[in-house]
This record gives C-alpha cells, structure tokens and sequence, in this order.
C-alpha cells in the first residue's frame, strides 16, 4: 500500500520515519510459510524515534523472522499530521518494512513500556479498521496481543485487547506462533474463541474476555473469577532462565532517521534483586539472570560489525552490578582502543568503583556528565525505599568524579515517596551544596556543575509500594516549588546547581493507569475520542481532557481519580492484578511495605541469604550469576569501527 501512503509522505513532517529500509530490516514474502504462514504486526506505541531502538520489539522481530512459519513487521504510531491525511483518504495503520496493512496480519503485537502509550494504541486499532473493543472483533481481524513491562496490569486496557502476555517475549511469541499455527493448519475450527481459549489454556497467556470481575459496593473488586473451562485462576509471566541461549538482537537496526538512541545495546542482565521499594522493573524482572562475560563479548562484536554503530551501550537495571562488570569494560575498553567505538553503561549505583568505571569506559574520550540516582533526599527516605545510599557514599563518589576530571554530575530523585515530607526534599538542596562544595575542594576549580532532576513517583502494581497513597499533583507542585527556592536563595552556588523537574499532573494520569481497574477503559476511550494522543509528550499531554473524562465515565461508578491515586489500599483489598502472577508473594510484598514504613532496609539477595520473594522457588531456578572465570580473549582484534561498518554493510 506505498502508492496510496507515498503522495501523502510530502505532507508530513520527518516522512522518513514512515519509510522502513533500514540496515537489517526484513521483508518476507507474504506466504513464506505458505497458506498457514503466522503473520506479527509489532508496534511500539510511540513516535518511531522512541520506538525504533526498542529492544524488546527487536528482539522479538528478530526471533520470530528467524522461523520459515512466520514473520514479523513493525509498525509506529504516527503523527496527527499523518494521522489526518490517513484519515482523508482512508490510508489504514500500516507497517514500515512492507507497508501493509497491520488489519492483514493474524496477530498485532504491542509492548507498553508505560501506560500512557494506551490512546496511541486505540489510534492505531482505529486507523488499522480493527474495532476498538476486542468483544466486537471477529476471525477477520487479528489478535490483539499486549506486553511489556505496563502489561502487568493489563486490566485498564481489558476492554481493547484480546489476550496480555507478562515476562520476557522471546519464548512466549514462539509459544503463541506455533498454537495459532496449528490452529490455521486445522482450518480454523471453533474461530476466535477456540484460538484465544488455547492461548488462555496454557497459563501463560491472559486473556481478558475469561475472567469475570466482581466489585463490593464501596467500589473496591471483590473477586476476579475465571467464566471459561481450563481457564487458570492466575496467569504466569515468562521467564528466559539462559540469556545466552538468546544473544538478540543479532543484527539490530539502524534507521535512517534520527532516534533517541543512535547506539547499539547489550543487554548485560536481567532482573535486579536491589530491592528498590518504588522499582517495578526491579520487582518484576527477578530473578537475576546474567549474560556470561563470553556471550557479552560476541554480541558486541558481532552487533558492531552488523551495524556500524560507534558507542556500545551495556544494557540493564544496574549495570555496575554484573559480576564480571569490571572485566567486562576493561576488556572491551582493552580490545576497541585506538577505534572509535565507545562504551556506555547507562544505569549505574552510586559508589566509588563505578567511578573507576566511569573512567574506564571514557579512557580515550571527553569526560562531560556523570548521572547517579541517590532517588531519595534524605537518609531516612533513602531507608523507606530501600535505596541503600548514605550522603557519605555519595559524597565519596563525587569527590572521585570531579577528582577524576568529571566537570557534571547529574543527581536523579523523585519527589512524593511514601512517608515524605518537605524536610525529606529540602535536604536535596543541602545534598547539591555539598556535592558542588567537594567538588570546588577537589578540583581546585569554580566551573563545576550538579544538575538536580526530579521526577514524580508512581505507585505502581507488584511492588510494596502498591498499597501506597500517590501525593497529588498540587501537593508535589508545592513541595518542588519550596526545593527551588531553597536551591536558588544561596546565591554561593549560583548557576552551578541546575535543577529540572517535571509537575505533579502526569504523574496523576500515570497512578491512574497504573493502579486502575476495568472501568478505567472507559476513561481511555473517552480521552482518545475527546482527542489525546501522544500522552508521553508534554506538548501532546493535556491533564485537563484527563480529569474531564475520568470525572464524566467513573461518576457512574462512584469513584473518581483520587480514589484510584491518593487512596492507600489495606491489606486485604483486592488488587485488580492479583490475578496476574509476577512470582512474588504478596505476603512478601505486604511485609516489605511494613518494613518501608518502619524505615527497615532489606539486603540485595544476590549477596545475601534469600528472603523468601518467592520469585525462585516458582520459577524452579535460583539466581544465575558468575564470576564464570573466563574472559573476554580470545576474541580477534578488529580494526576501527568506521572500516568495519563498510565491510560488513555490503557483504
Ligand atoms: S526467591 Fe530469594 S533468592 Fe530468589 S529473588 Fe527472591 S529473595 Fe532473591
């Protein structure tokens, strides 16, 4: 469908972005697996520039390529200048590597890194002529799968998907290709029910349509209970035990266009047993599974030479915690000296050994800004949320980074954590004094600088924080606005302390979303016709059109937005995800609520003996870490980056 797409594409800004053919993209033909071919349409719902450098769809359009049954395309929510002309001259959603039409394909695929890619969603299923509701939906129309690290609540988007998937894609995309496989070679018998009841069936696979939820007349769920036969009570996430067996994205891509990252991932690990009280991704991805120090080393190899790419970025929750990470940087830094490639390692914990670190990965480059994330301004908030970070660690650090040449440190924290209160910010201030007063003391030097980020924190599903009341949005604008002052009114400091924080309203939506139930698609559908798009975006988002919606569709209900935000659940209210089984036990995850109120800390269990999450006895594994004692040699010394790339882009 180019021909009709194509005249539109002058019309629109950065039309490269609707044009595929990048490095390593893939075009199978139509029938490659013939009459019973399983056809993926992958969308990462958010601009292509966000989207494209997603790992996870990636990987998974990697994996699934791979198969002689099946294949995969991408598609990106477009623009509302593109949207507008799709509508005019009735173009459908389409996909970038072959532009067909995502209504074609047997399955759409959507990974929801946050929720407020759900209206891109409804967009897309419109523009794709999919009906909106999954209960309208018939044979003709494909599957509508969703994942990520948002669909472990998927009960907000309930009414518009036909089945949520949780844990890691890569075996699960193959599990659901080959059961719709055999179900096309049958012909199809018992249409869309007898296919989403296989799915279903497995218990790795939710699907909406066969659970039925009860409420209580104050509002709160009474029980979700399954209405299909085989139909499991709980639904289990995925879990890929062996990163090795899975070196993907093999051959990642490069676009055209611009995209927020132009480098190419490793993923170094998975899962983090830190215990960060506000971390969903922590608490959800666990156990621990490391990438073996070999594995890390033939991916970047093997990935450089694909791509082209200049800078390798170790990919994970934390990335200073592999167990080899020391060895890991070294020998890369060791094996691309002299070329141009650069190594990044983009989340790190604050101590002096990431400063070695830090100055390891930029042996040959420009030392600019160094980003640490204490999260919490005060000791005690740091005890709350388990973030184990003393003002003594992180002034210790500084001191390395500044006396190490760094000239910018980055402080990352967020604002209305459980039990917070203006001191527990204004010690932010105290903190950035002291980091900009180090760092005068150790370099010798006026024009060092700390910039001080904020972000609003989210209750989210599957963490002790669950329970949590969310502060609201006027209450966090006026916490933020007494940090500023007190960041500004010591004129000593100057511009050496910057300081950028988003406001409370986005935040609202996100706890929204997050920790709703069913009736909030009502919201999401209402905001989408009334116009929302792009949520993420600060210039797309409006709070306003949020908080008009959500007052009109939930006063039927008799609850309203601060039910679902500011309210602190107890103990024995059932949550909407209950039902969703992440591996942790909820009596785990109550306990560590109570041991955040006391300000209890809770060690890293890759260290220390288990604490029972229940995560690794329901997985059947333990935690997989090394040292594996080998090394990264011998690997063959390449030249430089640039020859490489014209190698191997015509091979
Ligand atoms: S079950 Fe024990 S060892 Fe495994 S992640 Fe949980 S606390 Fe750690």
């Amino acid at each position: 469908m180019f021909r009709s797409l194509e005249p539109l594409l002058e019309q629109v800004s950065k039309p490269i972005q609707y044009v595929g053919g990048e490095l390593n993209s893939t075009v199978k033909p139509w029938d490659v697996g013939g009459d019973c071919t399983v056809r993926w349409a992958l969308m990462y719902p958010d601009a292509y520039e966000v989207g494209v450098p997603n790992q996870g769809v990636m990987i998974l359009y990697e994996v699934l390529n791979e198969r002689p049954d099946a294949l995969a395309e991408r598609t990106y929510a477009v623009w509302p200048d593109l949207e507008a002309l799709m509508r005019e001259h009735g173009v459908p959603q389409f996909t970038v590597d072959a532009h067909r039409p995502v209504g074609d394909f047997d399955l759409f695929g959507l990974s929801f890194s946050t929720e407020l890619g759900y209206t891109n969603m409804l967009t897309a299923l419109d523009l794709a002529g999919i009906p909106l509701h999954a209960a309208d939906r018939d044979e003709s129309h494909p599957v509508v799968v969703a994942g990520g690290h948002a669909a472990f609540n998927p009960e907000t988007i309930a009414d518009f998907v036909d089945a949520a998937v949780v844990g890691d894609g890569e075996e699960a995309v193959l599990a659901i290709t080959d059961i719709v496989g055999a179900w096309k070679r049958e012909g199809m018998p018992g249409g869309r029910r007898e296919v989403l009841l296989r799915l279903a069936r497995t218990g790795g696979v939710y699907v909406p349509a066969f659970y039925d939820v009860g409420y209580l007349p104050d509002g709160r769920i009474q029980r979700v209970a399954p209405n299909a036969p085989g139909v499991p009570w709980r639904v289990a996430k995925h879990t890929v035990m062996d990163l090795d067996a899975w070196p993907y994205p093999k051959q990642p891509l490069v676009p055209l266009a611009e995209s927020v990252h132009e480098r190419m991932s490793v993923e170094i690990f998975r899962g983090c047993t830190r215990g960060c009280r506000f971390c969903q991704a922590g608490m959800i991805t666990r156990p621990v599974r490391e990438r073996s120090i070999t594995g890390i080393g033939e991916m970047v190899e093997r990935g450089l030479a694909a791509t082209g790419f200049e800078e390798v970025g170790l990919l994970s929750l934390s990335s200073a915690d592999h167990s080899e990470i020391a060895d890991v940087t070294k020998g890369l830094a060791d094996r691309y000296e002299g070329t141009n490639t650069g190594l990044s390692l983009p989340s790190t914990r604050v101590d002096a050994f990431n400063i070695d670190l830090a100055n390891e990965l930029t042996r040959n480059g420009r030392r600019s800004g160094l980003t640490f994330a204490p999260e919490g301004g005060s000791e005690r908030i740091r005890r709350v949320i388990n973030k184990m970070v003393s003002e003594d660690d992180l002034i210790r650090t500084v001191a390395a980074a500044y006396g190490a040449g760094w000239r910018q440190v980055k402080l990352y924290f967020m604002c209305g954590l459980p039990t917070e209160t203006d001191e527990d910010v204004l010690q932010i201030a105290e903190l950035a004094k002291r980091v900009i007063d180090t760092g005068r003391e150790v370099s010798g030097r006026r024009d060092i600088r700390c910039t001080v980020s904020i972000g609003g924190f989210v209750p989210k599903p599957h963490t002790p924080f669950q329970w949590a009341a969310q502060l609201g949005a006027d209450e966090t604008d006026a916490r933020l606005d007494k940090l500023r002052q007190a960041l500004r009114a010591d004129r000593r400091y100057g511009s050496a302390i910057g300081f950028r924080y988003h406001d409370g309203k986005p935040g609202i939506v996100e706890g929204l979303l997050s920790r709703g139930d069913r009736r909030v698609g009502r919201v999401i559908e209402a905001v989408w016709r009334d116009g929302a798009r792009f949520d993420g975006w600060s210039e797309h988002f409006s709070y306003e059109r949020w908080m008009a919606a959500a007052e009109r569709e939930l006063a039927a209900f008799g609850i309203d937005v601060a039910w679902y935000t500011t309210r602190e659940r107890e103990e024995s209210e059932v949550l909407p995800w209950d039902h969703i089984d992440s591996g942790l036990d909820k009596e785990w995850l109550w306990q560590d609520w109570l041991d955040a109120l006391d300000e209890t800390e809770v060690d890293d269990c890759r260290w220390t003996p288990c604490f029972d999450c229940g995560v690794c006895p329901q997985m059947g594994t333990e935690i997989e870490i090394g040292p594996t004692g080998k090394t990264l040699l011998p690997l063959t010394v390449l030249g430089s980056g640039r020859a490489r790339m014209a190698e191997h882009a015509h091979p």
